[in-house]
């Protein structure tokens, strides 16, 4: 069995039914074993090569804050520490915890905290930034403009004028590797490094089936019809607030003319098997980076592991 992507699967306890019980919530975020995670609009925050954490009970004002305040999201539990709550920097009332914090600490991008920290808190970042960019972006109601208040200890937030409930969201994004014969499609965009190639990816449109999306956006993007579809994996990806779905795909025996969508990528090419290893080898050709799902479909289809072609 294959291991969980990057930003997936940890060992947090999400806890959903204590969320509705404020009373819980207010006593966890008093107790000496809760952990803070901050999340800035840069990133995370890192002291040297860990993730920081705070404690609250150590921090000067900590007990002026409250858990059902803006900015504050109640992430799950965790066997050893106890409560876990992810908190916005960006928000003024919340800023003085950077005070807390180790001396060094600093924020650091997400990409760059994903080559650095072990699966599990890749997970927790992952949630908690996500978590935290949904608030930032759904303050005002969508139906009426009201401003709306956080819930649930931070996993609703309600209208007070017309009553509408605001449940946090992720966007579907497909992202595939499609395969012809012994060959794979790959495509890069204008704003990637020199010699970056990946799998083609789009958003998942209203009315669409995950198939659907990945057969249109290969067609719109390389001009390729998609003969058959399989699922892969998928992967949170809070760049913001994505969930990227995997799939490999067949476009027949004999790889089918490319014709790129010059407003979509900047190239997209067949890669026979032999030359994309040694193109990769010779630094020609650079994959995205080990954490993405990008990387592991084209990883499993060199390994052979990609199913039938
Ligand atoms: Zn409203």
């Amino acid at each position: 069995m294959r291991k969980p992507n990057y930003f997936a699967s940890g060992t947090i306890d999400r806890a959903g039914h204590r969320r509705r019980d404020a009373a819980w919530l207010a006593g966890q975020w008093r107790d000496p074993q809760t952990r803070v995670l901050p999340i800035g609009q840069a990133g995370v925050v890192v002291a040297g090569t860990e993730l920081a954490v705070l404690v609250l009970g150590d921090l000067p004002g900590g007990d002026e804050l409250s858990p059902d305040q803006e900015g504050v999201v109640f992430l799950g539990t965790d066997v050893e520490a106890g409560a876990i709550f992810g908190v916005d920097l960006s928000v003024p009332e919340l800023a003085q915890l950077m005070d807390g914090l180790p001396v060094g600490a600093r924020e650091m991008d997400l990409r760059g905290a994903a080559m650095l920290l072990p699966p599990d808190e890749g997970n927790r970042v992952a949630y908690a930034s996500a978590m935290l960019t949904w608030h930032r972006r759904h303050r005002w109601c969508g139906a009426c403009g009201a401003r709306t208040v956080p819930e649930w200890g931070g996993h609703l937030r309600t209208c007070p004028n017309c009553r509408a409930e605001h449940f946090p969201r992720t966007d579907p994004v497909i992202i595939a590797l499609i395969t012809a014969g012994d060959c794979c499609l790959l495509g890069r965009q204008p704003i990637w490094p020199p010699a970056m190639w990946s799998a083609l990816a789009g958003f998942v449109e209203p009315g669409e089936s995950l198939e659907d999306a990945v057969r249109r956006e290969i067609a719109e993007e390389a001009g390729i019809t998609v003969v058959d579809v399989r699922y892969h994996s998928s992967q949170p990806w809070p760049f913001p607030l994505s969930l990227m779905l995997g799939f490999h795909g067949d476009a027949g025996s004999e790889p089918p003319e490319v014709t790129v969508d010059p407003a979509e990528l900047e190239d997209a090419r067949w890669w026979p098997r032999g030359e994309l290893e040694d193109a990769i080898a010779s630094g020609r050709v650079m994959l995205p980076p080990p954490f993405s799902i990008a990387r592991q479909l084209v990883d499993s289809w060199l390994s052979g592991a990609a199913g039938p072609s």
